[in-house]
């Protein structure tokens, strides 16, 4: 049994370890020729966390991300809205984590690496196309360094190449371009003191118009947390441009919107003056598909599901398809069996949750307290009865598989020592 896994971001790069985990012999292919730390902040729900913990990362986790203790929700004045505990301080066994998305790339990249030995993740290397035949799978990949196409085949391969997946592309081929949201997010992470308790992620607004800041790790200088901050705004343009995670943009494309959120408990203006480097990037998804799995071929992470950052969940979703297909790997030694059981327990959920995000999610809170209060309010119970809060709350939390007694109650998707074969 081998397997060929497309893809060595967070998604593939969490697969090729837990197959490595089971004794199943892995490549990564990854298209970039080198894994630089890319990106801004990246939440790991405490469903994820687990699932890098059980491969034995949980130090690394702790050195480069924040746990986060608090989701914090204000109106467009800074007024509490709704607070709720995160991760341990929620119940869970395992915290939540936010973090430097290209860290944790390139700290999976090192943890695989040393696993598995340099060779198992081959960079510079760009899908092309796959065949199966003969109860095998035969993958073509562009050697960017040489400009050769290289051949390789094994008996599973793993799409884990993210929103414009290739693999996908294959058996969607008239899937076309993501779907455009309606809203532009800027993005970013900046050196700045702590606020609040040092460990909430926070987010003001309402759908239209929003802030959303949080720590995502040490700071480089004394006194300073690394600080992820988003401006999100809905636009009147039809053709965003391309989403590309690492398009740099002007504070003018959004400032004259947020440049007075200045609250007691956050200068944002200040924060986005103090930051050198701005991402732009369009709100997108994609519709759910009927299939993941085609004989011996699945998707996994954005791959199979690029959802929309409602109840930040991309990253710790795509980390439980790679565990949740090293499960079926190992219940059943078929692999066109296990992949088709995969798809068959996973894309359900998955989907749900998709078009989900194309709604409030938990913010709903925050969209209430707009279209109650407008101009603000003297008191939150006023405007939004508890209760219902509390079930805003609750019911993202269930249908998001966030539920601390049943996350705590399962058994592992991978004991240990449990081996394929
Ligand atoms: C550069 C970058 C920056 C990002 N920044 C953020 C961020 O700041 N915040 C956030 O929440 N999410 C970010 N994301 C998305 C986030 O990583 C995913 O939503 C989530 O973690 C799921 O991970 P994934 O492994 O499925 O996809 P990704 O993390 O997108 O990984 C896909 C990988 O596949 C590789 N790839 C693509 N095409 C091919 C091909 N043809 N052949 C071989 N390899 C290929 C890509 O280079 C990438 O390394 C970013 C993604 C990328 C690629």
């Amino acid at each position: 049994m081998k397997v060929m896994v497309v893809g060595g971001g967070i998604s593939g790069l969490t697969m090729a370890m837990s197959l490595h985990q089971i004794g199943v012999p892995v490549r990564v292919y990854e298209a970039v020729r080198e894994v630089s730390p890319l990106g801004v902040g990246l939440n790991l729900q405490p469903n994820g966390v687990r699932e890098l913990i059980e491969l034995g990362l949980g130090e690394e986790l702790d050195r480069i991300g924040t746990a986060t203790r608090n989701l914090c929700f204000f109106n467009k004045f800074g007024q509490p809205v709704w607070r709720e505990p995160r991760g341990r301080d929620a119940g869970f066994d395992w915290p939540q984590y936010s973090i430097h998305r290209g860290k944790l790339q390139v700290m999976l990249t090192e943890a695989t690496r040393a696993r598995l030995g340099n060779a198992a993740v081959r960079t510079g290397h760009q899908f092309q196309r796959l065949e199966q035949r003969g109860g095998k799978v035969v993958a073509w990949f562009l050697d960017r360094q040489t400009g050769q196409v290289v051949e390789d085949e094994a008996d599973i391969l793993v799409g884990a190449d993210g929103i414009h997946s290739a693999v996908r592309r294959q058996f969607y081929p008239g899937e076309g371009e993501p779907l455009f949201a309606g809203q532009i997010l800027w993005r970013a992470a900046v050196d700045a003191p702590p606020f609040l308790d040092g460990a909430t992620m926070a987010i003001a607004g309402h759908f239209h118009q929003r802030i959303v800041a949080y720590p995502i790790g040490p700071g480089s200088k004394p006194g300073t947390l690394l600080t992820n901050w988003i401006a999100q705004m809905t636009v009147a343009t039809e053709a965003p441009p391309r989403e590309d995670w690492n398009r740099k943009v002007g504070k003018e494309r959004f400032f004259d919107t947020f440049g007075h959120w200045k609250f007691d408990w956050l200068d944002f203006p200040a924060l986005v003056e103090s930051t050198s480097e701005i991402f732009e990037f369009p709100l997108v998804d994609r519709h759910p598909v009927d299939r993941w799995s085609f004989d011996r071929v699945t998707l996994i992470g954005d791959a199979a599901h690029p959802m929309q950052p409602t109840g930040s969940q991309a990253g710790s979703q795509a980390i439980v398809d790679a565990r949740m297909l090293t499960a079926a790997l190992l219940a059943d030694r078929d692999p066109v069996m296990a992949l088709a059981k995969y798809d068959a327990v996973r894309r359900p959920v998955m989907n749900d949750i998709t078009l989900r995000n194309r709604g409030f999610g938990p913010e709903a809170a925050m969209q209430l307290a707009e279209e109650r209060a407008p101009h603000g309010f003297a008191r939150i119970e006023d405007v939004i009865p508890r209760e219902e809060l509390e079930s805003i709350s609750r019911g993202f939390q269930q249908a998001a598989g966030l539920d601390a007694a049943a996350l705590n109650a399962r058994p592992s998707f991978v004991p240990p020592g449990a081996r394929f074969g």
